[in-house]
C-alpha cells in the first residue's frame, strides 16, 4: 500500500502517525523544519528561566495519553483575573461581582429574548454577558486577540469560552480539596472534572511528544517540507517534497489551512480557503527579581489602549520555570505582519511591557526589573472567524472535499483548540482516513453531509458537491 503523507509533526502530526501505525497504516511525516514539535516548544535561557510560544498549560490525561505522565509535574495552583478601572479582579467570580456587571447581565437575561440567531460575535456577547461585561471585557478581548471589530466576526467565537458559571464553581472548589490545579475550559471533546489537572513536562512541551515520537521509528523526514500535494480526479495521488515526488494513498495536512491552495495541484476546490487569516503574535518576555507580582497566574487586560492584552507569571503555576527567588512575566501582543509593533525593537517592546506593568501594579517593579528575556514573533497564532467566510468555515470543518485529504491540528482544523482537543480530535479523524484507504472509491464516508447542507447553495459547496457526484 502506498504511504499516508503527513504535513507537520507538531502534536497533531505526529499523532495521527502513531494512530495510523497503531491501525497497520504506513505513514512518513514530512516536516517543514529542523526539528519536531511545531508550536509545543519552549526555551531556556542561560540564567535558567524558561518560557513557551505563549505559556501553555495541559492536562494530566493528555499526558497520559501521549505515554509522557512520567515526566510531568502536577500544577497545584493556577488562576486568572482580569483589570476592569485599573483594578484587578478574579475570573470569573470577583469579576461577576462588580454591580454594574451584575446588573447588565440579569437584565439581559430578563429581557425579552431575541429568537433570530446571533448576527455576529459583538451581537452574541451582549446577549450572554449583558451590554456592561461586553463592552467592557469581552469585546476589547476578542478583538485584540483577532485584531478585527467584534461585529465583523462570527458568533461562533463564543465557542472558544469556556464552561458555564456553575460548572466553573464546582471545579474551583473541586482544585481547593485537591490542592490541583483543575482544569477549566481547556477541552470540550473531554469532559471536565476535579480528575483533570493541570501538569507541565520537566524540560518543555516538546518532551511530552517524545514517547510518540519513539513509536515512529524514523518515519519522520525533517527539513522537508511539502511543496505541493497532487490531485487527479478529485482525489489526492502523490506529493512532492524537495523535488521528490512520493506516490500517497492520503494526505494529512496540519499546516495552516491558508496555505493550502496554493500547494494543491489538479484542482481548485480549496481557492475558498486562501481567504482565512490568522492573527500573528509576539510574547514578549520580562524578568524580575522576587514572585507573584500578578495577583494571579494570568492577568487579562482589556484595554484597547494598551500594548499587551494578557500577561502571564507562568512560575506562580509552574515555580520551576524560573530561578529561585525569581520570575517570569510573559506579555501577548496581538499585531500584523509589518505593522508598527511587530517592527518594533526588542528593546522598545521590553520597555513598553515594563511600563505597561508600572501602571498596573507599581512603579517600584522598575528596581525588581532583571532585563528583558526572549521575544517570539509568530505570524500565526489565533485562526480569525470572520463573518466574510464563515460559510466556508463552516463547510471545512466537515470535510476539506478533496477526497484522501484530511485536515488536523490547530491551524489544520482552522479551530479555537488546545493541545488535549486536538489530540482526541486528531485520533477520531483517523478512523474516517482509514475508511477511506480501505475502500477509496466512497467519498470520504460522509456524502450526504454536503447535499444537505443548508448552506449548499453556496460556491464552494457546489464545487464539493459536484466532485462528489
Ligand atoms: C498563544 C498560544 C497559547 C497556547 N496555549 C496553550 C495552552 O495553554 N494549552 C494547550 O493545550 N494549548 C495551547 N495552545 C495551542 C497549542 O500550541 C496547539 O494546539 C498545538 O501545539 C498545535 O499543534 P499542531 O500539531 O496542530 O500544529 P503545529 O504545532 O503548528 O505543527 C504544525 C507543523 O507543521 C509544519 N508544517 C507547516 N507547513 C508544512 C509543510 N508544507 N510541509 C511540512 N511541514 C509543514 C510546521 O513546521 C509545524 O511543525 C496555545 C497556542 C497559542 C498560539
Amino acid at each position: 500500500m502506498k504511504p499516508i503523507a503527513i504535513l507537520g509533526a507538531g502534536l497533531a502530526g505526529l499523532t495521527a502517525a502513531a494512530e495510523l501505525k497503531r491501525r497497520g497504516l504506513p505513514a512518513v511525516v514530512f516536516e517543514a523544519g529542523k526539528a519536531v514539535g511545531g508550536m509545543a516548544a519552549s526555551f531556556r535561557d542561560a540564567e535558567g528561566f524558561s518560557y513557551d510560544y505563549g505559556a501553555h498549560f495541559i492536562s494530566n490525561r493528555l499526558a497520559k495519553a501521549l505515554g509522557a505522565e512520567d515526566i510531568c509535574r502536577t500544577v497545584r495552583h493556577y488562576g486568572e483575573a482580569v483589570v476592569v478601572d485599573g483594578r484587578s479582579r478574579s475570573h470569573p467570580f470577583g469579576l461577576m461581582a462588580e454591580p454594574r456587571f451584575l446588573a447588565s447581565a440579569l437584565k439581559s437575561r430578563i429581557a425579552p429574548r431575541n429568537k433570530a440567531p446571533a448576527a455576529n460575535a459583538e451581537d452574541w456577547m451582549r446577549r450572554s454577558y449583558g451590554d456592561a461585561m461586553a463592552e467592557d471585557v469581552a469585546m476589547p478581548l476578542v478583538e485584540a486577540w483577532s485584531g478585527a471589530p467584534a461585529r465583523e466576526l462570527s458568533p461562533s467565537v463564543g465557542e472558544k469560552f469556556g464552561n458555564s458559571i456553575l460548572k466553573s464553581i464546582y471545579l474551583n472548589a473541586a482544585a481547593k480539596v485537591t490542592r490541583r490545579a483543575v482544569c477549566n475550559g481547556y477541552t470540550r471533546t473531554m469532559p471536565e472534572g476535579a480528575g483533570v489537572y493541570h501538569v507541565y513536562p520537566e524540560g518543555g512541551l516538546a518532551k511530552l511528544l517524545e514517547p510518540t515520537l519513539r513509536k515512529l521509528d524514523g518515519s519522520v523526514r525533517l527539513d522537508s517540507p511539502v511543496e505541493r500535494i497532487l490531485v487527479e480526479k478529485g482525489r489526492v495521488v502523490a506529493v512532492r517534497s524537495v523535488g521528490a515526488e512520493v506516490p500517497v494513498s492520503a494526505v494529512i495536512s496540519t499546516a495552516p489551512v491558508n496555505i493550502l491552495p496554493r500547494l494543491m495541484e489538479g484542482t481548485d476546490a480549496l481557492a475558498p480557503l486562501s481567504a482565512f487569516r490568522y492573527r500573528p503574535m509576539m510574547f514578549v518576555n520580562l524578568r524580575f527579581s522576587g514572585r507573584a507580582i500578578l495577583p494571579d497566574t494570568m492577568v487579562w487586560v482589556p484595554d484597547r489602549s494598551q500594548l499587551s492584552f494578557r500577561l502571564t507569571e507562568a512560575p506562580i503555576s509552574m515555580p520551576w520555570l524560573a530561578p529561585e527567588g525569581k520570575t517570569l512575566i510573559t506579555f501577548d501582543i496581538g499585531c500584523e505582519v509589518g505593522d508598527e509593533r511587530w517592527t518594533m525593537s526588542d528593546e522598545d517592546l521590553a520597555k513598553r511591557c515594563l511600563d505597561q506593568i508600572c501602571a498596573l501594579y507599581g512603579e517600584g517593579l522598575r528596581t525588581r526589573y532583571l532585563g528583558a528575556g526572549g521575544t517570539i514573533r509568530t505570524p500565526i497564532s489565533y485562526p480569525v472567524y470572520l463573518n466574510a467566510y464563515e460559510a466556508e468555515r463552516r463547510l471545512f470543518a466537515r470535510s476539506t472535499g478533496v477526497q484522501g485529504l484530511y485536515s488536523v491540528g490547530r491551524n489544520g482544523e482552522f479551530a479555537h483548540i488546545l493541545m488535549e482537543d486536538v489530540f482526541w480530535r486528531t485520533i477520531r479523524r483517523m478512523e474516517d482516513v482509514e475508511r477511506y484507504v480501505a475502500a477509496p472509491g466512497a467519498w470520504e464516508g460522509r456524502p450526504g453531509l454536503v447535499a444537505e447542507d443548508p448552506l449548499a447553495g453556496l460556491g464552494f459547496a457546489s464545487a464539493r458537491l459536484s466532485q462528489a457526484v
